[in-house]
């Protein structure tokens, strides 16, 4: 397939209104959630949810700059790599995952998938990995594999910020009214910086941190230089339930209670804490009466899907 604009027009999410417990109901809070785990393409499923906003005008522009290869970096567990190597083999783009470590056998899932998907998979010590967004560095890396279209490590960077700042319009016209607040889960913080840029000040945003990594609130604050919308979006750091890939008891059953209420899958990752968090806050009395707030469902469980656990 070739990518063009048109390729994206088919796609659209829905947003849908959770019917609360009965002891949030008394608060008069109202909680919806844009659905945008039901992105995704049949052919390539990998390619969903946050990484189709952040990848698409990526895309495009490696197409319209005549670069064939897509390079990324990740960790061997990234979202980020798999729907590279599944939205390269869509449309027709070699990739190369540069991978943080050593190779071991067996492969995991996702880096299993990515190799089935055409992705060539490079393995790059610690010390070295560091080195990644160097430009000296790059400039060696593009000479090695053809002047490759260069992603950054979890594809944040400007063209993902705007095609995440698509959001905010998208949500309010489908909601008829400006919600109070946003919360979504954030791994870089690159579709966080979007939605923040796309509201201007018009609500509060939260971001519900991963993992205890700084680095997000910066890369936030980096993409929103703005002055008027440095004071409307914080990143929470209280629900990392101790880093990356690692559950709690606890996560585990608010997200089989979760799936069970409203039959809508998350993962514990990213999407099973932030929705934790936000029925965690809301349960705290964090949200004033009437608070009307949007929750963004990244995607993700499909993938967990596709990997049968
Ligand atoms: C990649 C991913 C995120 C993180 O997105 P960032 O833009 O890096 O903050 C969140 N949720 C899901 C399901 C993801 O796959």
């Amino acid at each position: 397939m070739i990518i063009s604009p048109e390729s994206f027009s088919h796609l659209s999410s829905p947003l849908q209104k959770l019917p609360l417990p009965p002891e949030f109901e008394e608060k008069a809070l109202a909680l919806y959630v844009k659905r945008d785990d039901l992105l995704f393409f049949p052919q390539a499923p990998e390619f969903c949810g946050n990484k189709i906003r952040k990848l698409k005008y990526n895309l495009l522009a490696a197409r319209e700059t005549g670069k064939d290869t897509l390079l990324t970096f990740g960790g061997a567990f990234s979202n980020h790599i798999a729907a590279v190597a599944a939205a390269g083999q869509l449309f027709g783009f070699k990739t190369i995952g540069i991978i943080r470590g050593e190779y071991t056998e067996p492969l995991n899932p996702t880096l299993l998938l990515a190799g089935q998907r055409g992705m060539t998979l490079h393995y790059l010590d610690r010390q070295n990995y560091r080195r990644r967004n160097d430009p000296g560095f790059q400039s060696e890396i593009s000479d090695r594999f053809g002047q490759p279209y260069f992603l950054p490590e979890g594809g944040t960077n400007d063209l993902a910020v705007q095609g995440a700042a698509e959001l905010p319009e998208e949500v309010e016209r489908q909601l008829g009214f400006t919600p109070t607040h946003w919360c979504l889960a954030a791994g870089t913080g690159g579709t966080m910086a979007g939605i923040v840029k796309g509201l201007g000040a018009r609500s509060q945003v939260i971001g519900v941190a991963a993992v205890k990594d700084p680095g997000i609130t910066d890369t936030v604050w980096s993409f929103v230089s703005e002055k008027e919308i440095q004071s409307n979006w914080r990143v929470n750091y209280d629900y990392t339930f101790g880093g990356y890939a690692k559950t709690q008891p606890e996560l585990q059953a608010f997200m089989e209670w979760f799936e069970a209420a409203y039959a809508i899958q998350l993962e514990p990752i990213y999407t099973g804490k932030a929705f934790y968090a936000v029925f965690d806050l809301m349960k705290k009395g964090y949200f004033s009466a009437g608070s009307r707030i949007v929750m963004v469902h990244t995607g993700g469980a499909r993938l967990r899907q596709g990997f049968g656990g």
